[in-house]
């Protein structure tokens, strides 16, 4: 189901129809179908057993929080996870692959359906999404290579779209969707520079308004939202520039290079068939029951962007402000804190309010993101309080702004630190005009200047009458005072 808000970018009268494959690590204490440690950055070959090095007469099991973390990414993009699926060796040669194949998903993948809801413009079917294992790793030396197996036998899942997206913006956002859901149900690390989420995207050029695709090509190892754009770019402009040249496109997949911004050719497409796929005979069909499914997806949390379209709509929380609470978990969880806090209770009506001070003056109190692990307690009911005095008017937003930045500092409760620092507006009118008075006896050319029509001299007043009572006055009523005491004086005149 593709909207027709999505972006369609059309290049010298050609289209691009672009289809992503993205490779999530999945963040599992254990291997996939054996003991060993998933963790990055150990010393080479040191996590590694028969099993993951594929010594004859060893054999897999496989891994089942793997599984459910795999199935909690299919029930969190709306796909279905398969009653039976089935792991296949995928047989090719190469030094960082041990066993002379890799163990996937082939002709039954585990996961079927669902979509990327990328924004409200853009949705993105999935053609599969399947488990299989990861590869080690080629370190190229000056004058040798070395191989890296640590990695080998890693839990990976495939995700595999459908080709329809049209610009590279949009495959950059879906990259990016992947990237939010993975982190915000936790099956993933999300670190892109470690390559534990990474992209290859196909892109093939059509002129516009023909059913058929041109050749496509492939991009691999895509790993930032930005190098994905750039090289989807490059490589649109490389296909028009050979067509318009009247030269064919010949498939085969490419590198990127992020230095130079362009593309260069790694080797010519194999089909699939080169592979010989065919059921791995040490390894059950995976069954994934009615009850197994229930129990995994009871753990789902909120997505992303349901977060972001909840505070919207149910709390009525600004766009500007919904999107920021929605990349930053810390500033989120102290929102729904606050949310939830019985004492002091905030109303509904505050909630925008509250959104609006989490995401300025106290984003920028809490310092960089990820600074706030634990205790917000005291946080969240003095921020409550601090948003319940200004909504009834005890305090104003200049005043907030200093009892919070004071409350950081101190740890002390709001309400002292207003009674401490006088920041009650002063909302009483004889008080008021005997500041206003004082401002008449000390400043008598401004009034006059004012009863003989010069209009600027109320703001000066204003000014000098709020300094004279240390910015705590309220603005309404001195407005108020002020504009009484003046029409006095003209009657008098
Ligand atoms: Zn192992």
């Amino acid at each position: 189901m593709s909207s027709a808000k999505k972006n369609i970018k059309t290049y010298n009268g050609f289209v691009p129809t672009i289809g992503l494959e993205i490779h999530c690590r999945l963040n599992t204490a254990t291997k996939l179908f054996c003991n060993c440690p998933n963790s990055y950055g150990d010393t080479p070959n040191s996590n590694v057993c028969p099993v993951c090095l594929g010594l004859p007469g060893a054999l897999p099991r496989l891994n089942k929080i793997a599984v459910e973390k795999a199935m909690l990414f299919a029930f969190a993009v709306g796909g279905h996870a398969a009653e039976k699926s089935e792991f296949s060796r995928k047989q090719y040669f190469y030094p960082d692959l041990p066993k002379g194949y890799q163990v996937t998903q082939f002709e039954y993948p585990y996961c079927l359906g669902g979509m990327l809801s990328v924004n409200s413009g853009l949705s993105v079917e999935l053609e599969r999404v399947h488990i299989e294992e990861d590869a080690g790793k080629n370190i190229h030396l000056d004058d040798a290579s070395a191989v890296d197996l640590n990695r080998a036998g890693s839990p990976l899942i495939e995700i595999v779209t459908k080709p329809q997206i049209h610009s590279p913006e949009d495959a950059a956002a879906a990259f990016r969707f992947v990237y939010e859901v993975v982190r915000a149900i936790g099956i993933c690390d999300g670190n892109l520079e470690e390559g534990s989420l990474r992209c290859d995207l196909n892109v093939s050029l059509a002129k516009e308004g023909a059913a058929k695709l041109g050749t496509r090509t492939e991009v691999k190892n895509l790993n930032s939202f930005r190098n994905l754009e750039k090289a989807c770019n490059y490589e649109i402009m490389r296909h028009v520039d050979t067509l318009l040249a009247g030269e064919t496109i010949v498939q085969q997949t490419v590198g990127f290079d992020a230095a130079t911004g362009k593309t260069f050719t790694q080797r010519l497409k194999e089909d699939s068939d080169d592979y010989r796929y065919f059921p791995e005979p040490d390894l059950h069909l995976l069954n994934i029951s009615d009850e197994w499914k229930a129990e995994v997806r009871a753990t789902l949390p909120m997505l992303p962007h349901e977060i972001e379209r909840e505070l919207v709509e149910v709390d009525g929380v600004s766009a500007e402000y919904a999107g920021i609470l929605k990349d930053k978990t810390n500033l989120y969880v102290l929102y729904r804190e606050c949310h939830q806090s019985t004492e002091p209770r905030l109303s509904r009506s505050s909630l925008p309010e509250l959104a609006k001070w989490i995401c300025t003056d106290i984003q920028k109190l809490s310092g960089h993101e990820g600074s706030e692990g634990s205790g917000n307690s005291w946080k969240s009911s003095g921020i409550c309080e601090v948003i319940l005095q200004i909504d009834t008017g005890k305090i104003s937003g200049r005043a907030a702004k200093k009892v919070l930045a004071r409350m950081w500092d101190t740890g002390k409760p709001p309400l002292q630190i207003i009674e401490e620092e006088g920041l009650i507006k002063q909302a009483d009118t004889s008080f008021i005009a005997k500041i206003v008075s004082e401002v008449f006896e000390s400043e008598p050319q401004a009034v006059s200047d004012f009863l003989a029509g010069n209009q600027k001299s109320f703001g000066f007043l204003m000014g000098e009458s709020m300094k004279r009572g240390r910015g705590s006055l309220d603005p309404q009523v001195l407005r108020e005072v002020l504009q009484k005491e003046l029409d006095t004086r003209k009657d008098v005149i």
